[in-house]
């Protein structure tokens, strides 16, 4: 079915989920644009040493892919890639893809019913339907630090690894102490002179409690599917419950915040250092992090965590307000990434010329995190409001995605010009998201990666993802208009 042309953004999981669907669909007449030469997304772009996925891997794969080859309960960064890879090989992705193609503006022609793309490199592209799946961490935040400019050493952000560079024997400065910190940190510190961490803010964290399949449990999966299903739901719903940890103040919230400082009590024996690591907000309202060598590694004594505020980059290292001058061959920035502005910096026009980044300039928000009033036939993949603090964002992908592919069976069967939702639809769905939202601990008093400066939760989906789940199920066409003027 379908010869209308489909433009997906992007061959990381979300794109290449929809392609696998749209497959599956029979619809065949789509391309992915990928900006890299490789597909992977955010797993092929953060390759720094250790890192590996922070949720366990019997459900941080496809639910129709499943893999009894993982060699660990948290598998390492090359096995995803690799698993991505095989997915987009076995399902036939790789003619669709064409790589080295970043779009960098999509404007809709309403006459037409088609989207105009114009990528980087100046060419002009046509689509019936855009599905974005750029997702929410691919554009590294580097901060403007004072005196950057004038460092004299090397230095690079954790997602854009610099693999050529020895790190053996200097004095290494990271920026940063969050999510892709605490994986490096432990793998790089036994290998330098002096690692210093600047950590602005402290973070919550608990154990992985990582371990390796071993090969007689990895032939049970390939022998019992069956057993790796039950795994998958296993792990599935005792994440899931974790949610109730995320309500502010639950008694569930009350018991996590007690077992990670029990877990700091236990790996850290220095009081000053215990000191220095203990959050001042409450659990959940940044990510938890999991890590099993963290805070060991800080146990180091060549590592230092410095909490003095970043005054000014020098020559050769960083100075902090206290006045110290931390000595840099290599300044790491883990600082995260661009989280709350979406699609862009690609240039977003829907109808009569709106732009998108107009439309989000209080802060980004969809219909169920997919679509957006004014954009017809722009569906949003990881979009707003669908991150999660407690599960699989790959589960709430596929949620995603077998809505978007029903919307685009609409379209296509009923040979509508477009699907646009309803401005109402969008406004009563995010005032009961935001209202939701104001119950969990990520609008306690922290600053986060979830939330806009001025406070709102563009990026944390408000509860259960069964609830989420129910709600894409099937798509209400009543809360669409399509092009024709006519009503659905
Ligand atoms: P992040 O969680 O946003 O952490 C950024 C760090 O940089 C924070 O410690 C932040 O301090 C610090 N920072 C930012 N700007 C700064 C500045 N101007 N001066 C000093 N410090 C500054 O980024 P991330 O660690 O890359 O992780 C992002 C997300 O990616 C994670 O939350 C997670 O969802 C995902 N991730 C997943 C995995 C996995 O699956 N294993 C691994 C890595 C990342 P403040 O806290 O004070 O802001």
């Amino acid at each position: 079915m379908g010869s209308r042309r489909i433009a997906i953004l992007g061959a990381g999981i979300s794109g290449l989920c929809t392609a696998i669907a749209l497959k599956r669909a029979g619809i065949h007449s789509f391309t992915i644009y990928e900006k890299s030469d490789k597909l992977g997304g955010t797993w092929y772009d953060n390759s720094y040493p250790g890192a590996a996925c922070d949720v366990p891997s019997p459900l941080y794969s496809f639910s129709f892919e499943p893999n009894p080859d993982w060699s660990r309960m948290f598998s390492p960064q090359p096995e995803i890639q690799r698993y991505l890879a095989g997915c987009a090989e076995k399902y036939g992705l790789l003619p669709h893809i064409r790589f080295g193609t970043e779009v960098a503006a999509a404007s809709f022609d309403e006459a037409a019913g088609t989207w105009r793309l114009r990528t980087a490199a100046g060419e002009s592209l046509e689509a019936d339907v855009v599905v974005s799946g750029t997702g929410q961490l691919n554009r590294p935040h580097v901060p403007d630090l004072p005196g950057l400019g004038d460092f004299e050493g090397a230095q690079f952000h954790s997602a854009r690894w610099d693999h050529g560079h020895d790190l053996s024997g200097e004095n290494v400065v990271v920026v940063g102490n969050g999510a892709s910190a605490i994986q490096f940190i432990p793998q790089i510190a036994p290998q330098v002179k002096r690692l210093t961490i600047l950590q602005r803010s402290a973070n919550w964290v608990i154990p992985r409690q990582d371990f390796a399949f071993s090969e007689r449990a990895k032939q049970r999966f390939r022998r019992f599917p069956v057993l790796l299903r039950m795994l998958r739901w296993f792990v599935y719903w005792q994440l899931e419950l974790r949610f109730f940890g995320f309500f502010r103040d639950s008694w569930l919230s009350r018991r996590l915040e007690r077992g990670a400082r029990e877990y700091l009590e236990a790996t850290i024996p220095d009081p000053a250092l215990r000191e220095v690591l203990t959050p001042d907000y409450p659990i959940g309202c940044k990510r938890i992090l999991i890590s099993d060598d963290y805070y060991q590694s800080l146990c180091r004594e060549n590592v230092e965590v410095v909490t003095s505020p970043i005054e000014r980059v020098v020559p050769g290292g960083v100075r902090t307000a206290d006045g110290r001058v931390h000595p840099a061959d290599t300044l790491i920035f883990a600082t995260g990434f661009e989280t709350t502005s979406f699609l862009a910096p690609i240039q977003v026009e829907g109808l009569g010329g709106r732009k998108l980044e107009e439309e989000w300039r209080e802060g980004a928000e969809a219909y169920l995190g997919v679509a957006v009033a004014g954009f017809p036939n722009l569906f949003l993949l990881y979009g707003p409001n669908t991150n999660l603090g407690h599960n699989s964002i790959i589960f709430m992908i596929e949620c995603q995605v077998g809505y978007v592919v029903q919307c685009i069976r609409e379209l296509f069967a009923r040979d509508l010009p477009w699907l646009d939702v309803r401005r109402e639809a969008q406004t009563r769905y995010n005032a009961e998201l935001q209202r939701a939202l104001a119950k969990t601990a990520w609008a306690a008093g922290c600053s986060s990666w979830y939330k806009t400066a001025s406070g709102k939760v563009t990026n944390n989906w408000s509860g259960f993802t069964v609830d989420y789940w129910r709600r894409t199920l099937h798509p209400r066409f009543a809360d669409f208009r399509k092009g024709s003027g006519l009503e659905l």
